[in-house]
């Protein structure tokens, strides 16, 4: 019996950890990864707007996130896979056949990005897909890619690898791109920018990498392919909520509904960070709401 089980070790589960840990809380974390980030690892661009606090990169934030971090003295499992969470019992069952009780738990699940679901997408991962502008874009420099999406990461990926490649397809299912003005405008300037709005991506082809995607123009139009080297899809993301289905209170894009002291409609179960923040997710929220999360459940303890 634990007094609280964190489940993802990002920056909100990792925060939560370091509260409880501080307030006197037995604490285990539980994270499926081999280390402990979460998204920090996907964080490519320079981290300039945690107070106090700047950094190259997600992985720089996170070294200095892991100093703090070594030196608490909560328990900390990587590479555990749950399989089922019974969250009214507060109950957890391990792949390893362990099962685990606790008096508070705090889902800090995160995100992940949105999959387009096509033939190629997973087949060619590494070999072609694109994972992000910043840290590839030297890897195509000279190649014609394509870039699916119509939000901000879209848009900004591909202003960016316009930068080295000869010409960029931007593929968008909607009639308008949604990215903000300032970035479509320079879209726009750009004449290497080719955009398909009301198109989708039905099909990355090749064998040994990516060599073509397949886009289907509006409706009813049959599908034509077009020689590339690079894809990189950005549609958003999703929240990982799968494990805890039809035990609690989520809204529409499936995100883990809470009050402002953190708490689901289940009690003593928290949720921290993306996963509860559809609207404004930053990291600096993420670990903002693991301290709210860690103080209201060191107040309603009773041993
Ligand atoms: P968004 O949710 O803003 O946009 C996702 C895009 O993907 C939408 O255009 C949507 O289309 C499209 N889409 C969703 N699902 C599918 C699908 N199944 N098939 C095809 N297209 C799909 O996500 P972003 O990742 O762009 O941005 C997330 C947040 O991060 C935003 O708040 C954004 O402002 C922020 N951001 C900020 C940046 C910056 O400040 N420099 C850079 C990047 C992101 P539709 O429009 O039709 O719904």
């Amino acid at each position: 019996m634990h007094d609280v089980i964190i489940i993802g070790a990002g920056p909100a589960g990792l925060s939560t950890a370091f509260w409880c840990d501080e307030l006197g809380l037995d604490t285990l974390v539980l994270e499926q990864a081999d280390a402990v980030g979460g998204q920090l690892h996907r964080v490519y661009n320079p981290i300039n707007n945690y107070l106090g606090l700047k950094a190259r990169n997600g992985e720089e934030l996170l070294e200095r996130f892991a100093a703090d971090v070594d030196n608490a003295d909560f328990d900390l499992w990587t590479q555990t896979s749950i399989t089922s969470a019974d969250l009214k019992a507060r109950r957890i069952a391990l792949a390893s056949g362990e099962e685990l009780q606790s008096i508070a738990i705090v889902i800090a699940t995160g995100v992940r990005p949105r999959e387009l679901g096509v033939p190629g997408e997973k087949e060619l991962a590494g070999k072609g897909m694109i994972e992000s502008a910043t840290r590839d874009r030297q890897l195509f420099a000279g190649h014609d890619v394509c870039v699916v999406g119509g939000g901000d990461a879209a848009v900004e990926n591909a202003l960016l690898l316009a930068e080295v490649c000869p010409t960029v397809t931007l593929v968008h299912r909607g009639k308008k791109l949604r990215a903000r003005s300032e970035f479509t405008e320079q879209l726009q300037a750009l004449h290497c920018i080719t955009v398909f709005t009301e198109s989708v991506l039905t099909r990355i082809i090749g064998d040994e990498r990516a060599e073509a995607v397949e886009i289907q123009r509006k409706q009813g139009l049959k599908p034509f392919q077009l020689a590339v080297r690079g894809v990189l899809i950005r549609i958003g993301v999703e929240p990982n909520t799968d494990l805890f289905k039809g035990q609690l209170e989520t809204d529409e894009g499936g995100y883990v509904v809470v009050n402002s002291q953190q708490e689901t409609n289940v009690p003593m179960v928290f949720a921290v960070g993306d996963v509860a923040n559809p609207v404004a997710p930053t990291i600096s929220g993420a670990t903002g709401a693991g301290a709210t999360a860690a103080k209201v459940i060191a107040s309603r303890f009773t041993r």
